[in-house]
């Protein structure tokens, strides 16, 4: 169709037929304009209406514009997305796929076929977003621009280059105009993280642009989405700052850079990763003001404090400080050294990797490489008879037998595991081969802990609504309690710092006979709460109650017990309001209702029954919420495991190849994977090297499936971290025997 003072001419048939008569008259008015804009504009109608009709109407797709590939775009060179306002979406060899509001326009089609060499195929879009599209898509610095004018900068922020001067100096010149609002951009983005206390920063390009997100007080939260057309820049931007090269988008690569905010220089760890829609990164900010060393700087309870204090003064044995990853375990055991040093004893450490300087401690890092382990580091220390040795953590049966060892021949040892309560950090060193007996006798004390957010005193809401059943018997109606809301003070999150709750167990006479005699981890834990424990779940809640936090943040961190909390030794005992009423209102038949596992009502009414197999109705509770990421390139075999994962109460997410993998363990926080080994892109050797390199990620459960008859990576899977491996082909129950097997064993948390 020619152009005629209006270009869109076309559209007034289909017009006619959704707008009354009078509209249709105020649009036919209007010259200079295009029918479709003036209408929308007007209010007459809107994009989406029109769309639809033309869709039906011309039988035409209408355009997904977020899909627009980089591809397409440099094939189709500015100026003729411009002239003729349209968006290159996706290209093949054979034809381009682009996004028009005409789909009459000939000229447009035949010059891009003739451009590009392909056949043009046409999907609808409205003309406005298209505009905006072409803008991110050819222009991102504009756009970056745009957004840069909405953001107050009141922090000063600076590159400190060391090694990287040259290509900074190469973006100061030539390219400096279009350059520069990436670089402004990536300064309010690190700028602004550090102002808000963030510990790490993540740029995750996904469909619809490049996502930044904060971690503040341990909880990832998106900020800001950028334009797709951004990512490439910023992540090279961010590259150089680095040390890294730009080039390879391929590999995943690390680097350190500087920045200074306010005249604080500041240390960022960079990493980059290739991932499903492009490179992703995150940055560690490095801030060692924020780190806290001192016992009473964690914002423990005093009863609780004293309890810690009371333990470090012992002169030998051992202290374990449990908790999953991210519980503040590290920050626990330095202020816990802290604590014994003012005692003016020796100190020495084997750690992996030394993550505090302590001065007047001497602190070796592990060589695994070098052959230097934890075990045979820990062995040549103790030839020099230390009074204090942390081990940073135990993995293996030779440093906790040497361990032991040390401590029951004067010497204090403190170490941590992953564990997710005090008592069951005895099994776990029973299970990697300590002998009971030593162990009752060498164990002082086991501190359990979690870190809970404090909510933002300045703009917390007293919460108003009825306490949810399940928190009943814990949490006396008509308590008064916080609910976090979100101010300038707290970068809008509702919480400000956190504070650790703790379960501390202290060993007494009958705890270590308990433990000497094999007993389970429940008689176990009972003979300690009878000495004093009061258990995670009691110590959150009275932060609740004490109004430092709030239910989500408690149910966020710690799950409700499944244990009766009527029995005498679980009740919140030090809180007045708990002890008032708790107990009272919760008959025995409510607490039972409570129990969100699907054990039959004969197991649970059978008391037998728990005690001969106290395990069974953990693993099944933590088997409903558990979650199971299934690594598979063959979508058949993903289809049928998946099947038989869900049938047997897992939630089950996917991903079919090692790159996506990875995308998938931190978007869906998975409580195992189940990993291939022959993966498209990154296989299952690198996915394990990648989560075994990352803290977050360390202890993750994974099951690698093996080909059969292939010993040699039977072997090399256990060396690159697999917890545990299956030969393929298996029996299906074989694959979720397994992974009961391994959530039983890790009872794992996080
Ligand atoms: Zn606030």
């Amino acid at each position: 169709m020619s152009k005629g003072h209006i270009r869109d001419e076309w559209l007034l048939p289909t017009l006619e037929t959704l707008l009354s008569k009078e509209s249709v008259g105020v649009l036919r008015t209007a010259v200079q304009e295009s029918y479709w804009e003036s209408a929308v504009r007007r209010g007459f109608i809107s994009d989406d209406e029109i769309l639809t009709a033309l869709a039906s109407r011309f039988h035409m797709k209408i355009a997904n514009l977020s899909l627009a590939a980089p591809q397409a775009r440099e094939h189709v060179p500015e100026s003729l997305a411009r002239k003729y306002r349209i968006v290159p979406l996706t290209i093949t060899d054979s034809a381009l796929e682009i996004a028009t509001a005409d789909p009459h326009d000939l000229d447009c089609e035949r010059t891009l076929a003739f451009a590009t060499g392909r056949t043009v195929k046409m999907s609808l879009a409205a003309p406005t977003k298209i505009a905006e599209r072409l803008d991110e898509l050819y222009r991102p610095e504009n756009v970056v621009s745009k957004i840069l004018e909405n953001v107050s900068a009141n922090y000063d922020i600076q590159a400190i280059a060391d090694v990287q001067s040259q290509e900074d100096m190469e973006l100061g010149g030539e390219k400096a105009s279009s350059e520069r609002p990436i670089i402004r951009l990536v300064d309010h983005i690190f700028a602004e993280g550090i102002t808000s206390r963030a510990s790490d920063i993540h740029l995750e390009p996904e469909e619809g642009g490049v996502a930044v997100r904060y971690r503040i007080d341990g909880v990832l939260r998106q900020t800001m989405v950028l334009p797709r057309a951004a990512g490439i820049p910023l992540v090279s931007r961010i590259k150089i700052m680095s040390g890294l090269d730009i080039a390879d988008r391929l590999r995943p690569q690390d680097g350190r850079a500087r920045v200074a905010v306010n005249g604080v220089p500041i240390d960022l760890r960079v990493s980059t990763l290739p991932a499903s829609q492009g490179e992703k990164v995150v940055v560690r900010i490095l801030d060692t003001r924020a780190t806290v060393l001192s016992l009473d700087g964690m914002g423990l309870r005093a009863d609780e404090l004293e309890r810690i204090k009371r333990l470090l003064e012992m002169r030998e044995g051992v202290i374990l400080v449990t908790g999953p990853t991210g519980s503040g375990k590290t920050t626990t055991l330095y202020s816990a050294l802290r604590q014994i040093q003012t005692r003016g004893v020796n100190i020495v450490t084997v750690e992996d990797p030394v993550e505090y300087r302590l001065q007047g401690v001497v602190q070796v890092q592990v060589h695994e490489k070098a052959g230097l382990t934890f075990a045979t580091a820990l062995r040549s220390i103790l030839r020099q008879d230390p009074d204090v040795v942390l081990v940073g953590e135990v993995r293996d049966r030779e440093t906790a037998a040497t361990a032991v060892q040390a401590s029951l021949t004067g010497h204090l040892v403190l170490t941590t595991l992953h564990t997710i309560d005090a008592a069951s950090s005895i099994t776990r060193l029973t299970d990697i081969g300590v002998e009971s007996y030593k162990l009752a006798a060498a164990l002082k004390g086991i501190v359990a802990q979690r870190l809970l957010r404090r909510v933002c005193p300045q703009c917390r809401e007293v919460w108003m609504d009825p306490i949810p059943d399940r928190l009943r018997p814990w949490i006396p109606a008509g308590t008064p309690l916080f609910r976090a809301a979100g101010c300038d003070h707290c970068a809008k999150t509702g919480y400000r710092g956190r504070m650790a709750v703790v379960e501390v167990l202290v060993s007494n006479a009958e705890v270590e006979r308990r433990i000497s005699a094999g007993e389970s981890v429940d008689r176990v834990a009972d003979a300690a709460r009878e000495g004093g424990m009061r258990s995670l779940w009691e110590s959150g809640v009275s932060r609740v109650i004490g109004g430092d936090t709030t239910i989500e943040e408690l149910l966020r961190v710690l799950e409700v017990p499944q244990e009766d909390p009527s029995r005498p030794a679980a009740r919140p005992s030090s809180s007045p309001a708990g002890r008032k009423g708790g107990a009272r209102e919760a008959p025995h038949a409510n607490s039972r209702a409570l129990e969100p596992s699907p054990v039959p009502a004969s197991a649970v009414h059978d008391a037998a029954f728990e005690l001969l197999d106290d395990l069974t109705p953990h693993a099944k509770a933590r088997r409903e919420h558990a979650t199971v990421l299934l690594v598979e390139d063959e979508e058949p075999l993903r289809r049928v495991l998946r099947e038989l994962l869900e049938r047997e109460g897992f939630t089950v997410i996917e991903a079919s190849d090692g790159v996506l993998a990875l995308d998938e363990v931190d978007r869906g926080a998975p409580d195992i994977v189940v990993l291939d080994l022959n993966l498209p892109r990154l296989d299952g050797y690198g996915v394990l090297s990648h989560l075994r390199a990352r803290q977050a990620t360390s202890a993750l459960p994974v099951i690698v499936l093996t080909a059969k008859g292939d010993e040699d990576s039977e072997v090399r899977v256990f060396e690159y971290g697999a917890s545990d491996f299956l030969t393929k082909p298996f029996r299906p129950r074989a694959l979720s025997a397994r992974i009961n097997a391994l959530l039983g064993r890790a009872r794992q948390v996080d």
